[in-house]
Parts: C-alpha cells; sequence; structure tokens
C-alpha cells in the first residue's frame, strides 16, 4: 500500500513540478532502494522504507564528475559539492557562478543571491557553498528533525535518516500508551502516531493517522519540560477518535445514539484547545460527562470516555465508584457500559 500511494503521490508532485509551483524534478526514470526496492526519488539520502544510507554516484556518466568526499555526482564546473558541501574546487571550477552545468537543472537561484543556479534538492549552492532551503508543499507533513518534507508512509526520513514519523521524540507516552490498551484488552487496529505542526486530530479520511501537535515536544528546550501524562492522556483521547472512525458502523446502533448522540454533526477533529488532558480523574462540573471537554461535542464525548476507560484500566467498577461520589448522571454510566460491552465483543471476533 505504501508504495502504490508513493507512486501516486510522486506523480502528482511531478505534474506540479511542471507547472511551476514546486521546484521539484519530473521523475523520467524510476529509481529503487537496492536493500529493499521501494521506490525513490533521486536524490534522497536515505530510504524512507528501510532507513539505508543512499549515494547516488555518476552511473549514468551525465558529468563524468563525482565528488571525491562523498562520491555522489558533482559537475566540474563547480567549486563546492552541493550534497555535502564541501569545497570541490579545481582547474576546471567555473570562475564565475553558472545557472545549470552539463548534467544538472536550473530550478531556482542560489537563497543567498551569488548569482549561481541551484536545482532540487541540493542541500549547498554548488558556486557559494552555503545552504540552501527548499518548499515542501507537497509532502504530507515536515520531519520533527530537520523540518524538511516527509510523507505519512514513511517511516525514515529521506532527508536526515531520522524516524520520519516523530515517535522516537514521544517514546514514553507512546509505550504508556500502549501498555493501557493491551490492559484494557483493546486490540491494535494499525493506528499511526504522527507528529505534526498545527493541531492533533484524527480526519475521518484517514482515521489510522493521529496526528499529535509536535510543539508540546519540539519546542522544549529540555526532555524534563515535557509532560509525559498530558501526552499520554493526549494520545489517548486521539486514540479515542481513531478507534470511533475504525468502528464508525457501531455509532448507528441504537444504544450508541442513546449513549453518546449524533456524532455525524459537522465537525473536524482538532483539538487544540484541550484542557482536560493532565488529569486522569473525572471532573464534577458536569453531570452527564466525564469531564468538561467532553460537552463540546459527541465525537469528543466519545474520545475523553475512550481516554478515561482506557488511563483506568478499563475498571468499571473503581470508576463507577467514583462516578457516584461526584454525583455523575445515569448517562455517564450508560456511556462507559457501552464502550466496555463494545470492547469485549470485539475480542469476541477473534
Ligand atoms: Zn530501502
Ligand atoms: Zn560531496
Ligand atoms: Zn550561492
Ligand atoms: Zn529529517
Ligand atoms: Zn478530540
Amino acid at each position: 500500500m505504501a508504495r502504490a500511494s508513493a507512486r501516486a503521490r510522486g506523480a502528482r508532485r511531478a505534474r506540479r513540478a511542471r507547472r511551476g509551483r514546486a521546484r521539484r524534478e519530473a521523475p523520467t526514470q524510476q529509481y529503487r532502494c537496492p536493500t529493499c526496492r521501494a521506490e525513490l526519488e533521486r536524490f534522497w539520502a536515505f530510504c524512507p522504507d528501510c532507513g539505508r544510507r543512499l549515494s547516488w554516484p555518476d552511473t549514468q556518466k551525465e558529468t563524468g564528475v563525482e565528488c571525491r568526499y562523498c562520491r555522489w555526482m558533482v559537475s566540474d564546473r563547480f567549486s563546492h559539492c552541493p550534497w555535502c558541501g564541501r569545497d570541490i574546487a579545481d582547474r576546471a571550477s567555473s570562475p564565475d557562478p553558472l545557472k545549470a552545468p552539463k548534467g544538472f537543472k536550473y530550478h531556482a537561484r542560489c537563497d543567498w543571491g551569488c548569482g549561481g543556479g541551484v536545482m532540487y534538492p541540493m542541500r549547498f549552492c554548488p558556486w557559494c557553498g552555503r545552504p540552501q532551503r527548499w518548499r515542501y508543499d507537497d509532502f504530507d507533513n515536515i520531519c520533527p528533525r530537520c523540518n524538511r518534507g516527509v510523507d505519512d508512509w514513511m517511516d525514515v526520513c529521506p532527508w536526515c535518516g531520522e524516524d520520519a514519523t516523530g515517535q522516537d521524540l514521544i517514546r514514553r507516552a507512546l509505550t504508556r500508551a500502549r501498555r493501557l490498551l493491551v490492559v484494557a484488552r483493546l486490540k491494535d487496529w494499525n493506528y499511526r502516531v504522527l507528529l505534526r505542526p498545527g493541531v492533533s486530530g484524527v480526519t475521518l479520511r484517514t482515521p489510522k493517522v493521529i496526528e499529535i501537535e509536535r510543539r508540546y515536544v519540539t519546542g522544549k528546550r529540555r526532555r524534563d519540560e515535557i509532560s509525559w501524562n498530558m501526552l499520554t492522556g493526549l494520545i489517548l483521547h486521539e486514540l479515542g477518535h481513531s478507534f470511533l472512525s475504525h468502528n464508525w458502523s457501531w455509532t448507528r446502533t441504537g444504544r450508541f445514539r442513546r449513549a453518546f448522540g449524533e456524532v455525524r454533526k459537522a465537525y473536524r477533529v482538532a483539538d487544540s484547545k484541550w484542557v482536560d488532558l493532565e488529569r486522569r480523574g473525572v471532573t464534577t462540573t458536569l453531570p452527564d460527562f466525564v469531564t468538561a471537554y467532553a460537552a463540546t461535542h459527541p465525537q469528543e464525548d466519545f474520545a475523553e470516555t475512550f481516554r478515561v476507560y482506557v488511563a483506568r484500566r478499563g475498571r468499571l467498577r473503581e470508576l463507577f465508584a467514583e462516578f457516584g461520589r461526584k454525583r455523575k448522571g445515569v448517562i455517564v454510566f450508560e456511556k462507559f457500559l457501552a464502550l466496555h460491552d463494545f470492547v469485549r465483543s470485539l475480542r469476541g471476533w477473534h
């Protein structure tokens, strides 16, 4: 599946490139990873599927020259290697910056105004050697490590070789959330957690992709500034949205509707103002909802019910005692019972 969508995306990128929107080269040839055969775009530094480090020598004899340091294809007119950035100037180097010597295309002017041309996705200007920035509009996401473009199916960033999903940055919260799911007897439904800039949420179009606002992690200077409880809660809450989308037919049943209401009310899940995340407990303010945030929309009601259910390991007796003390309405008990029974019915199917 990943490869097919990669191909579709490659074509889309190529179209845009021709329209002049993005500075990407139309793929004239298919490139594949020598290790796993995944489809590649030329000049990616790593295979996004298996993580293998890639090299782009002059196999087609386009220029007849390779960088003496990194072995990638260069032009003898260059003064700097556009891939590793090292000084490779010699007698053949052009005394003045050129637009595009043989074997290379002109996609943009050097960001620094040296007068030379650069080709996507060169990291450095081959004339003045200074680092270049590119737009990554055609990618699904931005790598949380290097801020270059990555797609959602990628495990490894093709530019920096790090985890393209950012899961490694939230490992503690993810592991905790996964353990809680196991304890609550919820089977993995192949969800995929990704760090994203913007908001946290799940879209109905891609219900298995769980977006977590990356600022909670990447905006922190030190690891100990990260609130792992909040992150675990946020992940569980988003997992709730994903779980519901994944089992959408359940929302049409009478029991579900009586408990949570009409989830089809116009809505785009985007949790930017979530306030209940840090707490594992149940708030006292609204008798018919487990937390205040749950009252904002039936889908949030479900996600919050799911979060508390999983965070409390599916232990209904303990939860119901607390609901009693906090004077929750009968409907809150029924929401948890409906979820509990549904989870158990799923287990029965396997
Ligand atoms: Zn590979
Ligand atoms: Zn080099
Ligand atoms: Zn330059
Ligand atoms: Zn990266
Ligand atoms: Zn939500």
